[in-house]
């Protein structure tokens, strides 16, 4: 996790929503990719699917990115339920284990270790994207795009 959260900070964290704006945001994500970008899943149902962010939501709160990120495309994928939670908790840091079953754990442990290559490739994208957000919060005019596909 890029910030470790206050408990303050998390209480405040928990009063806030998306939104419509949100909801359709994620739908059209999800139409459009249509698969899991990480296990390939190509479920018939949509809701399935998820949109996730590369730097998940909370992190984008405390590091006072969130208002200004959190809609945008190039910091989202499309990932499976099992993926993403494996992808928040492996990756990101942001799952805490305490609120997690042992189960939960050696299946996001576990599905990270199986999709090795791809959860890297996230993470790559994720470290990509964590600094084009610094670049332009700090007022730097931001890289092309072509990386961030
Ligand atoms: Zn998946």
């Amino acid at each position: 996790m890029l910030i470790d959260l206050a408990s303050d900070d998390r209480r405040a964290y928990r009063k806030v929503h998306r939104g419509e704006a949100w909801k359709a945001l994620s739908i059209e994500l999800r139409v459009t990719m249509n698969r899991c970008e990480v296990c390939r899943l190509q479920p018939s149902a949509l809701r399935v699917l998820q949109a996730a962010h590369l730097v998940a939501e909370v992190e984008l709160w405390a590091l006072r990115l969130r208002e200004r990120y959190l809609f945008d495309r190039r910091g989202l994928t499309c990932l499976c339920g099992d993926c993403h939670a494996s992808y928040d908790f492996v990756i990101c840091g942001v799952r805490d284990p305490a609120r997690m079953t042992k189960l939960q754990v050696a299946r996001a442990r576990g599905r990270s270790r199986r999709f090795v290559a791809e959860f890297r490739q996230l993470e790559l994208r994720r470290l990509r994207w964590a600094a084009t957000m610094f670049r332009e919060a700090d007022g730097e005019p931001a890289a092309p795009l072509a990386a961030s596909a």
